[in-house]
């Protein structure tokens, strides 16, 4: 054995725990013995051992570089197919039949996930870190993702027409911390209003801004707040939601042109985002700032929310609910209410028990 050798086979060992050097030096008499009955000329121990660490070593390797090429991130998605960006590749696979099968939340655009077999299939959805989701229309208690690991969702809202309307920024507030991410409110077309109104207008935010919420009144016109924005989305992962009109393509084209660009089907197809398996929708803009626009998250849709689908946000009550003396109780007016029972007690944060009955009376209002 050559010199480097012995002291590269030194260095490793010296890393090895006592009984890892022993197991090793077992390991390498074994393999030396089964080739000694072919051939007198085998390598001796110190060889072998070195020749094991080297394979154990180019295996891990093998092993990380495996993951990292085939664990990605969805930045397209169909019905039946997910486009994956991996360690810079895109690769579009089919998703596994146990994906395909399952409800429309099992993956989202942004998921992590993981590739496996031949022919490559999507396999596996990692944990998701936050979500951009809404109860199913259909059926409350089960959650449509339209998002997922989402970092900030800018809420946009127009300070001139269409005017804003609090209670509904208030809805949607309470479905974007549900999922994990930072709410961020972008106040729009501040070009609109005289200096009286602006200071009125954007003082009807202060309540958030109060709550920690991050305000950006801005206008496309002029390109005032545009800096601002940018800078808050830097090196995230976001979307923008908001009612029609609002001025999110605006925004948009503001924030990066190509992207108003790449976007700009989104308005005239079939509005069937979800299901286009060409591009992505998960884009990439000036400044680092990672974007996912599909028409689904456009039509966020949590402005209508039924007492249902209000309720479903509020999961704690739930543990509670059973102990209601109605079944179809909510936890308003109705006697001998556990919910409100837990409120009393504490166990139901009475601040948490406000809001909820707040954002039902709105909904009555409507
Ligand atoms: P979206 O439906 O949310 O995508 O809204 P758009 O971006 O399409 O904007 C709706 C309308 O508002 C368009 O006529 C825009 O030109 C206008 N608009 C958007 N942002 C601003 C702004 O900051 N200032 C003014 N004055 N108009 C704006
Ligand atoms: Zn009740």
């Amino acid at each position: 054995m050559r010199f480097q050798e012995k002291s590269r086979l030194a260095v490793q060992l010296a890393t090895l725990a006592g009984s890892e050097r022993q197991q090793l030096k077992k390991r390498a008499e074994l393999a030396r013995d089964v080739i000694l009955r072919d051939t007198r000329r085998a390598p001796s121990v110190d060889e072998m051992m070195l020749q094991l660490l080297d394979s154990a070593r180019v295996a891990a390797e093998d092993a990380a570089e495996t993951v990292a090429r085939y664990t990605g991130q969805v930045i397209g998605l169909s019905r039946r197919h997910a486009t994956v960006q991996c360690d810079g590749e895109e690769l579009t696979a089919p998703l596994s039949s146990a994906l395909a099968q399952q409800a429309k939340s099992a993956i989202a655009l942004g998921d992590l996930v993981r590739l496996d077999g031949d022919p490559l299939q999507v396999k596996t959805v990692l944990p998701r870190r936050t979500r951009l989701s809404r109860p199913d229309p259909g059926s409350p208690h089960i959650e449509r993702v339209l998002a997922a690991n989402i970092d900030i969702v800018g809420l946009v809202t127009s300070l001139a027409r269409p005017a804003m309307r609090p209670h509904l920024l208030e809805r949607a507030l309470l479905a974007i911390e549900h999922g994990g991410a930072t709410p961020l409110i972008v106040a729009t077309k501040v070009d609109l209003l005289t200096p009286e109104e602006r200071v009125r207008e954007i003082g009807r935010l202060d309540a958030y801004q109060a709550q920690g919420i991050r305000v950006i009144p801005c206008s496309s016109s002029t390109g005032e707040g545009l800096p601002a924005l940018r800078a808050a989305l830097a090196g995230c992962i976001c979307v923008l939601v908001g009612h029609s009109g609002v001025g999110k393509s605006s925004l948009l084209n503001g924030l990066d042109a190509t992207l108003a660009l790449r976007t700009g089907e989104l308005h005239h197809g079939s509005g069937q985002g979800r299901h286009t398996t060409t591009g992505s929708c998960l884009y990439r803009l000036d400044g680092d700032i990672r974007l996912i626009d599909t028409p689904g998250v456009r039509a966020f849709g949590v402005w209508k929310m039924t007492a249902e689908e209000i309720r479903a946000y509020f999961s704690e009550f739930v543990e509670w609910a059973d102990g209601c003396a109605f079944g179809n109780c909510r936890h308003t007016h109705e006697p001998r209410c556990a919910v409100k029972g837990a409120v009393e007690t504490g166990d139901i944060s009475p601040a948490r028990y406000a809001h909820y009955l707040r954002l039902l009376r709105e909904d009555e209002d409507e």
